[in-house]
């Protein structure tokens, strides 16, 4: 059995890395190690952690030019956007860095005058990790802050085609002093590290961003040792353009959320909605836009759009486009390809599609490329149905300058993130997460570090005064 791996460049099928594989007892160690160091983190006060988070945060920024080249080595985003999650990465850090000093506690009025009770929280354990390979530095620090900000030891496995960011990051924190026990990383293949984790009594959650069907067998996996678990899986974003909307801001808010790191985000548009009244205006705007995105190597600077992932994300957007084709849509522009799929090199050039229609299966799989599906509704009931009309409520979007349009559409969207004539509306300062099949918690903002931590209530008896 092979005891390591290829990190591989997707823009040219290059070696970036040899990784190497930890054995199954090596990652039992890890875990025994975790838990032992849990006794001692938990106990450092919180304004010692937050100030090693602040550490480091700012490590991390010292060495962003690095960590963002390597990070488009491996995954293959344009520098500039490397170079901005990295940045976003920190904002995670930073923001629970500040949490750590306020988990407060609470008292609550007694029923008996005899009697105080006193409501407190403490960290839950050790914190496993399994992460995607879209966001190699943002999916990783929105968990480890908020763990290592509530008095959690934290372990993650990254993603197997970008593992080298995820190390760097870990190595950093050693660096500042959090102990290496403290926060690890172990690197083998999903299925056999997430049996691993999830028969572990030592770990006492499991956080996960992925794809459903994974996330489902970590819930059900989680079960036996009942484990707390907090998922963020697929999305299936619907982006509705009301008839009033302001169509050059959509367009520039279209592109913006589509075609961030080549389509591959779960947040990404992924069903544009449109009123039939400006469905053509729209398209045309739309599609000259389009044409000026640069598709290329993330590492010459002009570069929009770099490289899809790996030849299976590659053919899954290949033929979501030729269904729809086949089912009757209109190629605006784009349905090229440039792909070496001996060497390992798939690029996909943006693409609009119009007369798209429910069965087409990009309308109801996510893509993970970039292609713009457009349909188009007559009254915003009927957007409603078509948006929400999937097992994923991650993300949605809508543009209209109507207050009645807006609120209709804010009530009755069936997603945990929504964009009111907002294509970008991440942050570490909000709470992120998907409802229906899109997962289980929250992730950023206050809301982000209570799945860390346990409530405990005490109460007093027998106050005599
Ligand atoms: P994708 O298809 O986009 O790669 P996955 O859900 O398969 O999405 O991958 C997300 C993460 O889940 C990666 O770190 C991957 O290694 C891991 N993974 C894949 N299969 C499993 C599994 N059976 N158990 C645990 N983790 C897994």
């Amino acid at each position: 059995m092979s005891t390591q791996f290829k990190v591989l460049n997707p823009a040219t099928g290059e070696l970036v890395e040899i990784v190497n594989l930890n054995t199954e007892d090596e990652i039992k160690q890890a875990l025994k190690n975790g838990h032992n160091a849990f006794k001692k983190w938990s106990k450092i006060d919180a304004h010692t952690r937050s100030k090693l988070l602040k550490d480091w945060s700012r490590i991390i920024q010292e060495n962003k030019e690095d960590i963002a080249e390597v990070m488009t080595l491996e995954n293959g985003k344009p520098l500039k956007e490397s170079l901005g999650e990295v940045t976003y990465a920190t904002t995670y850090i930073d923001w629970y860095a500040e949490e750590a000093t306020r988990i407060y506690g609470r008292t609550i009025p007694a029923s008996s005058e005899t009697k105080r009770i006193v409501v407190s929280h403490q960290p839950i354990g050790l914190v496993a990790a399994i992460t995607p390979w879209n966001f190699p530095a943002a999916m990783m620090t929105r968990k480890a802050a908020p763990a290592l900000a509530a008095g959690c030891t934290f372990i993650v496995k990254p993603a197997e085609e970008t593992p080298l960011t995820t190390m760097k990051l870990v190595e950093l924190a050693h660096e500042v002093g959090i102990p290496h026990d403290a926060i690890q990383y172990v690197n083998g293949k999903g299925p056999d590290v997430g049996t691993l984790f999830t028969d572990s009594e030592y770990i006492r959650k499991i956080t996960f961003t992925g794809s459903t069907p994974i996330g489902k067998l970590l819930m059900r996996n989680s079960a036996d040792t009942v484990k707390h678990v907090t998922m963020e899986l697929g999305g299936h974003a619907p982006l509705i353009v009301a008839e009033d909307a302001d169509l050059d801001f959509a367009v520039t808010q279209t592109i913006l959320s589509k075609f961030r790191n080549a389509g591959q985000t779960c947040i990404c548009a992924n069903r544009v909605i449109v009123h039939e009244n400006i469905v053509d205006a729209f398209s045309e705007r739309l599609t000259k836009a389009v044409n000026k995105l640069i598709v290329g190597n993330g590492m010459d600077k002009d570069t929009d759009i770099g490289p899809i992932i790996n030849e299976k994300g590659y053919q899954k957007i290949f033929s979501q486009v030729n269904d729809a084709i086949e089912k009757g849509a209109n190629v605006l522009i784009g349905n090229e390809y440039k792909a070496n799929i001996e060497q390992g090199s798939f690029f996909v050039y943006p693409t609009v599609l119009k007369n798209v229609k429910e069965n087409m299966t990009i309308m109801q799989e996510e893509t993970f490329g970039p292609i713009i599906p457009i349909i188009s509704f007559k009254k915003i009931e009927e957007a409603v149905e078509i948006a929400n009309s999937t097992p994923f409520g991650l993300a949605a979007y809508f543009f209209t300058n109507d207050y009645r349009v807006g609120t209709y559409l804010h009530d009755h969207l069936d997603f945990g993130i929504i964009g009111w004539n907002d294509g970008a509306p991440s942050g570490a300062h909000v709470p992120f997460g998907g409802m229906k099949e899109s997962g289980l918690g929250r992730e950023g903002g206050s809301e982000g570090i209570e799945p860390y931590l346990e409530t405990k209530y005490l109460s007093i008896g027998h106050f005599d005064h």
